[in-house]
């Protein structure tokens, strides 16, 4: 392989270099030109099911040697694509969808390339979490992205917890089977009039972007059988114009503080002190 027709620097490295290489998260029009050209002049291509891949490889007519590199076959498949770049071949990584290492496999192993002193280089390509957050129309040049949220209830409540309280746009992927728990989960932890968007099958024939708030979303998915790859974006708490919020979250939190066995007046005095409020304001809430 010859690496001159796919490095950007100017002295040639004896190594091969790893390509990481985002791909469409469904238009398969998505893919970039430099993607196309990494893909067809790499040694091999490492992907995470050989048949997603051969599909954009055969609509651009690409013939190159693909591989299976994935969560279950990475600790065997890491020394072999390691020993081909320290013999001066360079590999492309794939995910079946998008941008590897972004709930995909490629952060793994993009971490060990780089503690082996190989070079690494990214072709950024569809990210289903920012075609989501652009698409909602909030608050995006300070976001957080969630990716999934735990399956762990404790785990799972502590995130729910910090989403409802954060002032910055949060982004959540879920699967279709999930979503109307999650979105039980939203109401009871953000209040149904935080304003959300449910992005459905991004970039493909049946795209839809479901909002305003969490109760129509709720109701728009009542009785639907969802199906599709779905993003969620929730619009952040503005802490000085939406008192509601704060309060919907304060006096839930002093539900949980009682049920876990605090009495009204020691748990209003801790929510006080903690949200730099009057403890009258606290008993207010019940
Ligand atoms: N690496 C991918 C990326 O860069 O977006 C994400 C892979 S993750 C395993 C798959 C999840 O991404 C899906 O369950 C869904 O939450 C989200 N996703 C992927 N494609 C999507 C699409 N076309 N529309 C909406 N969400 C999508």
């Amino acid at each position: 392989m010859n690496n001159s027709s796919l490095s950007h620097r100017k002295e040639e490295p004896e190594n091969g270099i790893l390509y990481i290489v985002g791909t469409p998260i469904g238009n398969l029009n998505d893919i970039s030109q430099r993607a196309l050209n990494i893909l067809k002049n790499v040694s091999l291509v490492a992907c995470e099911d050989t048949r997603q891949t051969r599909k954009i490889m055969n609509k651009f007519n690409i013939t190159n040697k693909l591989i299976s590199f994935n969560q279950h076959n990475s600790s065997i498949k890491n020394p072999k694509i390691i020993k081909d770049l320290k013999e001066g071949k360079s590999i492309a990584i794939v995910s079946d969808a998008g941008m590897p290492g972004i709930c995909d496999p490629g952060e793994d192993i993009a971490n060990i390339i780089k503690s082996e002193g190989l070079d690494i280089i990214c072709i950024p390509g569809a990210c289903a979490a920012l075609t989501a957050l652009v698409s909602s129309g909030f608050p995006s040049s300070s976001f957080v992205f969630e990716g999934f949220l735990p399956r762990k209830e404790v785990d799972r409540s502590k995130i729910l917890l910090e989403i409802s309280k954060n002032e910055k746009t949060t982004i959540i992927y879920e699967s279709p089977k999930r979503l109307k728990k999650l979105l039980k989960e939203l109401f009871e932890f953000c209040g149904g009039e935080r304003e959300i968007m449910v992005a459905r099958e991004l970039t493909k024939k049946f795209e839809e972007h479901v909002g305003n708030t969490i109760n129509e979303v709720i109701e728009f998915f009542k009785n639907k059988n969802v199906m599709g790859e779905i993003t969620i974006v929730l619009k952040g708490i503005n802490k000085k114009e939406d008192l509601n919020v704060d309060k919907f979250s304060m006096k839930k939190d002093l539900n949980d503080l009682i049920n876990a066995g605090l009495s009204l007046s020691a748990a209003s005095k801790y929510l006080a002190k903690k949200n730099g409020v009057k403890k009258s304001e606290i008993y207010n809430l019940i």
